[in-house]
């Protein structure tokens, strides 16, 4: 079984540690570690999908 972020969207858990990018028109950065949850997007406050810009 992978590992890797599939499904990545305001209230789901991180899986997978990274550098994440909202797929709103933003394009808000933030930072994940394992278990966390991701946030709604910093600037429109909307629920958004996380691409993983970079693993770390
Ligand atoms: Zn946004």
């Amino acid at each position: 079984m992978s590992k890797t972020q599939t499904d990545a969207r305001t209230d789901t858990t991180c899986i997978t540690a990274g550098i994440y990018r909202s797929d709103c028109a933003d394009k808000e950065r933030v930072t994940m570690a394992v278990g966390d949850s991701f946030p709604r997007c910093p600037s429109c406050r909307k629920a958004v999908g996380w691409e993983l810009a970079v693993a770390t």
